[in-house]
């Protein structure tokens, strides 16, 4: 059987990551072994539902097929590097990776469940100009395994924590909204979902999951052609070209004309309504004369718009708006009949604007 590096999730050099692996994937390796394919099941099972992180922890399996196993593979197991809790109940985590790298993650409680914000990339190559992860630069892109484990991380310690044990067990929605642009890391990140989907694992509905962008179209255009109903969701930030160019670079490669096509056509495809993501930071986007243009831009379209204000970025000199004008801005697209709401701000207390824990932590 020969299952390509990406698929496997493995960088050069390293043995296959049994956490990158398909069911289907795993059984037919475990057959290249001369096993059984249920042995398959039964490995995804561990490493998934019981989050094991060696082959010793997998008992129901014969101690030789173990120490074979140990021999021709990995799992990926994330170290956690630092665990910072919040006001009610997010939580963020530092992730290190074998390769001494890290990444940040961060669990949110809502009224509905437990969601998962992971990384889907060290650094990250966009620059937008106010988020701390794109100040750091690129480093590397995440395997499935790597992208997976942070989710997994985040079931471990809710499954060691006895007064929320009782309520919320598992996370129950994923976001690829960490660090990182999930569609320049395309095979990866959808690998990683299709994992936690599958029904021998999590079996996360992909209803349940969202991926965000910066505004890649090829990437948009392709995951509507995927056959996975995920929520798009699009870091939009500006409703002009102009703007939006001295922000976010990528908007020089894909404007903003070209994105809403992108946009619409994955609303069409999927049928999904697409979440368009709007930073408000003060005196930069967050004018009246900006919001009727962002209404303007949306008319019509199946879209929602999720205001956030702004996380200071101290190094970028940007601010948050005043509560007045965030107040403002969305009663003008309001009154536009344009769905709308203002994301809930878990995170800012623990440094969860994107890439911030990660470089303190690193300084
Ligand atoms: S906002 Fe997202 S896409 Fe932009 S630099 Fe930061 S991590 Fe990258």
């Amino acid at each position: 059987m020969s299952i390509s590096s990406e698929e496997a999730g493995s960088r050069p050099g390293l043995k296959p990551d049994l956490k990158g692996f398909l069911p289907d994937e795993m059984s037919e390796f475990l057959v290249s072994m001369g096993e059984p394919s249920y042995r398959g099941t039964q490995v995804f099972s561990w490493v998934h539902q019981k989050c094991a992180a060696s082959f010793d922890e997998m008992t129901n399996l014969p101690v030789a097929l173990r120490r074979k196993l140990a021999e021709v593979a990995r799992i990926t197991n994330l170290e956690v590097l630092s665990r910072r809790s919040g006001t009610e109940g997010t939580v963020k985590y530092l992730l290190g990776l074998g390769d001494g790298n890290s990444v940040e993650a961060v669990r949110m409680k809502y009224t509905y469940g437990m969601s998962a914000c992971v990384s889907t990339q060290v650094g990250c190559k966009m620059a937008c100009a106010f988020c701390a992860s794109g100040a750091g630069g690129f480093v590397r892109n995440l395997s499935p395994g790597e992208i997976v484990d942070q989710v997994l991380k985040m079931n471990l310690d809710l499954s060691q924590a006895p007064q929320e044990q009782s309520r919320v067990a598992r996370v129950g929605w994923v976001v690829l909204m960490g660090t990182g642009e999930p569609l320049d890391n395309y095979g990866a990140s959808v690998k990683a979902l299709r994992i936690l989907n599958a029904r021998e694992g999590l079996n996360l509905s992909f209803r349940r999951m969202t991926v965000s962008t910066c505004g890649l179209v090829p990437g948009i255009r392709r995951l509507a052609e995927e056959g996975i109903p995920v929520t798009l969701s699009i870091s939009l930030h500006a409703p002009t070209d102009e703007l939006r160019d001295e922000i976010m670079p990528i908007n020089r490669r894909y404007p903003i004309p070209e994105v809403m096509e992108a946009a619409s056509f994955y609303a069409g495809r999927t049928g999904r309504r697409v979440t368009f993501e709007y930073a408000l930071i003060r005196d930069v986007n967050d004018g009246p004369a900006q919001a009727r243009k962002l209404s303007e831009l949306l008319r019509g379209m199946l879209a929602h718009v999720n205001l956030i204000p702004l996380n200071p970025v101290a190094e970028k000199g940007y601010q948050r708006p005043s509560r007045e004008r965030v107040m403002r801005f969305f009663a003008i697209l309001r009154q536009a009949r344009i769905p709308v709401t203002i994301r809930r701000e878990l995170g800012l207390d623990i440094d969860a604007a994107c890439g911030q824990l990660r470089r303190r932590y690193c300084r």
